[in-house]
């Protein structure tokens, strides 16, 4: 454990790490040592059973509490179980290099993880340099998972139901992730159809030149991720979902954390457009560190703007630490989950009282169009406002009442229906009305089936992973002009 915490501590810094500091503390305590000991001479069981009995009978009672914020802490438990099976199971070197979910993950090169379900900060902290793909029951295409899986360069497949029933540690797998397709125990016939077979690492970043007819931004979760992004030659940065920091980081950042940030990006950028989102946590970005109420239902509830709303100490660091970093290069804040056009204003009011000492901030107001709502109302929005984004990941959820994470719904998680292109025409029209910028930053940005006839609707400027840049700038380049 102490390896893993200084690992954690230099990789990601020590909030990271606290999550295994906590972890070390769960298997230095006397209580749960004394459990272990009682089943072992009162039950006869071996140690290993032992310590299986008395972890099961936690998550038994963890899973009964109500406290969402209580029983998430069934994962962090569950690691510890694994951690001491290991070890009991396994006499290991101990200066071997532990990593950061599962020591096992390391043992070699070309490693999938399969799991139930991964949640963006799980998705984060992977080992992805011995990782090559992953499969999960859970989850679905615009899932926040697939999303970052995607932006690593990952092959992820998810919605496999009962995947983890079929296979064990060690099983040889072959996974396309572009057709969704997994064998399980390939044979030496099938493997041999796969000539590319160990060209598995994710591929280099490659950049292509930027094109006449499209602007290709970049999205990107974390600051680091702008020097991809210039890499590839993104014209700017089109959405940084600012949450992600606080999810890997497991804690709220402070003002001046997140002006670090913002600041760095702003200065890679060069003067390239920035826009970066307010926090967006909630519905599927839950946070256990915000202390949230249980919702029966969080996709309709506290989120986004709604959320800020509601917490505005989560919205004031942030907009200061903006306003200061715009001093670095001009940032458009974008407002997520907005739902109509009052929602906005009274934000934007607080926002500017809230920065309103803060001397040569360059910020500019926009609004994500990913509620129905709000896009009915582009006209009126976008006069007000100085930019707009579709979102288009949420807006086909909500358009059509599909969840995005869920796999059982996957094939109704469907871009090609007319009414969500009826709609996005109205965005654009309104948006060459009110002579304000329009983009797009869902994953639908990206895809050569849906790319042109974004372009056909007058939008001109996406933003997408930086590794799918290139193939965003191709499909463009293809089109007759
Ligand atoms: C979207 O909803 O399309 C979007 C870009 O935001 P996110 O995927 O982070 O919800
Ligand atoms: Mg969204």
């Amino acid at each position: 454990m102490d390896a893993i915490v200084s690992e954690v501590t230099e990789r990601l810094g020590p909030g990271h790490a606290n999550i295994f500091v906590a972890q070390k503390m769960m298997m230095e305590d006397e209580i749960l040592l004394g459990e272990f000991i009682q089943v072992i001479e009162c039950e006869r069981l071996n140690a290993e059973s032992a310590v299986e009995k008395t972890f099961d009978t936690y998550a038994v009672l963890l899973d009964q509490v109500e406290d969402v914020y209580m029983r998430e802490r069934t994962a962090d438990i569950n690691e510890v179980r694994y951690r001491l099976l290991d070890m009991l199971r396994e006499s290991r070197d101990e200066t071997g290099k532990m990593v950061l979910l599962d020591h096992r993950l390391t043992f070699e090169d070309n490693r999938i993880v399969v799991a139930e379900e991964l949640t963006p900060s799980e998705t984060i902290l992977l080992d992805t340099e011995h990782t090559v793909g992953f499969i999960t029951e859970k989850g679905g295409r615009a899932s926040h998972a697939a999303i970052l899986a995607r932006g690593l360069g990952i092959p992820a497949v998810s919605g496999v139901q009962n995947v983890l029933g079929l296979l064990r540690d060690g099983t040889e797998v072959l996974l396309n992730g572009a057709s969704g397709e997994i064998i399980i125990a390939p044979s030496k016939r099938t493997l041999e159809l796969y000539p590319a077979i160990r060209r598995v690492r994710a591929p280099e970043l490659h950049a292509v030149a930027p094109v006449a007819n499209l602007t290709v931004l970049a999205n990107i979760s974390r600051a680091e991720e702008v020097g991809s992004a210039d890499a590839v030659q993104a014209e700017g940065i089109g959405l940084y979902r600012t949450e992600f920091e606080c999810l890997s980081a497991g804690r709220l950042l402070t003002e001046d954390e997140q002006y670090d940030r913002y600041a760095h990006v702003a200065k890679v950028m060069k003067g390239r457009p920035v826009f970066i989102r307010l926090l967006d946590f909630g519905g599927d970005k839950p946070a256990s560190f915000l202390d949230l109420p249980r919702e029966d239902n969080p996709c309709l509830g506290l989120r986004g703007a709604r959320l800020l709303q509601e917490r505005v100490e989560l919205l004031i660091p942030q907009v200061r630490a903006l306003a200061r970093a715009s001093r670095h290069g001009a940032i458009s804040v974008m407002y997520p989950m907005i739902v109509d056009l009052n929602q906005f204003l009274i934000l934007r009011e607080l926002i500017r009282q809230q920065i309103a000492d803060i001397d040569g901030a360059a910020l500019s107001h926009g609004v994500m169009f990913e509620v129905p709502s709000a896009c009915l109302e582009a006209d009126d929005i976008l006069d007000a406002a100085d930019f707009g984004c579709i979102g288009s990941n949420d807006l086909v959820q909500y358009l059509f009442a599909v969840d995005r994470n869920n796999s059982l719904v996957a094939g109704d998680y469907q871009p090609d229906r007319p009414v969500l292109w009826r709609l996005i025409q109205g965005i654009a029209d309104a948006a060459r009305r009110s002579g304000k910028p329009l983009s797009l930053c869902g994953e639908i940005g990206a895809q050569p089936q849906y790319l042109p006839r974004l372009m056909a609707c007058g939008i001109n400027t996406v933003s997408v992973s930086p590794r799918l840049i290139g193939l965003a700038r191709r499909t463009a380049a293809q089109l007759p002009s």
